[in-house]
């Protein structure tokens, strides 16, 4: 009886450490899985975790305080020297073309040469580009830029009559800003169609290609405490300059009451050199200046 119980528990004994191996045997495996298993979802959090970083690193929307005027943002602090050097060429159908700050427009017209004074830059055409004016010169102190600023030579001696005749007159004048880039509009379109949407921001500012100061004869006047308003046409500048302006070549493109034909609100401060002849001829027919334009020969590609 003894032999058998003590027969019975060897028996047991070695029962129970074979399952004990057998145990051993599968629980291998089973920790192997369940360590594979952590390691697949650990992995899979890590990089998921790490996907949504990149996502939050991501430029945000450029949030502005509602300016004063439409173009007082425009000219604050975008401006460096980076932007006066010529733009870089790029194909016309190149993926930024799908970009707000693009022009968006059924076919626009491009216009051939941005030189040609009396090209017409419209809601319409663009400039290319790659287009730059080859010849500017620096804007000189004693007219007070807002900023080192440059324009067109020919553009900038006409200026300089009329700064001289308004001096005489007792007149005090600033300039706001001149040529802008392809790409500096490019990225100060973006910025207002962020902050405003694209429709309010096309009434104050131009696409990419389609402003006047990528041509480097284009002047927003200030020197009041109005500047950029409405309210500076009421100013002895804004006065001054709607009467005398055209004698020196420069005309009003976006005048008051126009905003159906030129697509702009009314910019009193905002003049465009046309050359002598032209802006004689502009201020006697009494019309904007894209209608004016629109009667002489342009070329598009
Ligand atoms: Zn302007």
């Amino acid at each position: 009886m003894k032999n058998r119980q003590r027969t019975n528990r060897s028996l047991s004994d070695h029962n129970s450490s074979r399952r004990g191996k057998k145990h051993k045997s599968l629980l291998q495996p089973l920790l192997l899985l369940l360590f594979s298993v952590a390691l697949f979802y650990g992995a899979y959090y890590f990089f998921s975790d790490h996907l949504d970083g990149d996502e939050d690193a991501l430029p945000e929307v450029i949030e502005e305080a509602p300016p004063e005027s439409p173009e007082q943002v425009e000219e604050t602090g975008l401006e460096d020297p980076e932007d006066l050097e010529p733009a870089p060429v790029q194909e016309q159908d190149d993926p930024d073309s799908a970009d707000l700050s693009e022009p968006v427009a059924v076919e626009l017209q491009v216009i051939t040469d941005g030189d040609y004074l009396l090209a017409l830059v419209t809601k319409e055409t663009t400039l290319k580009s790659s287009y730059a004016p080859t010849n500017l010169v620096r804007i000189s102190d004693y007219m007070f830029p807002a900023r080192e600023l440059w324009l067109r030579e020919e553009a900038y001696r006409q200026l300089e009559q009329l700064w001289q005749a308004a001096t005489d007159d007792g007149i005090t004048l600033t300039i706001i800003s001149a040529y802008r880039s392809y790409d500096y509009q490019k990225t100060l379109f973006q910025n207002y169609a962020n902050s405003y949407g694209e429709e309010a921001a096309n009434r104050f500012s131009a696409r990419a290609g389609q402003s006047e100061h990528q041509l480097g004869t284009t002047v927003d006047f200030g020197g009041t405490a109005v500047d950029l308003k409405a309210a500076f046409a009421d100013t002895e500048q804004g006065r001054w300059l709607a009467d005398n302006a055209y004698q020196f070549g420069f005309a009003m493109s976006y005048p008051e009451g126009k905003e159906k034909i030129t697509g702009y609100i009314f910019e009193p401060w905002h003049y465009r050199y046309i050359g002598l002849e032209a802006a004689a001829a502009w201020h006697e027919a009494g019309l904007s200046l894209k209608e004016f334009l629109q009667q002489k020969p342009q070329f598009f590609e």
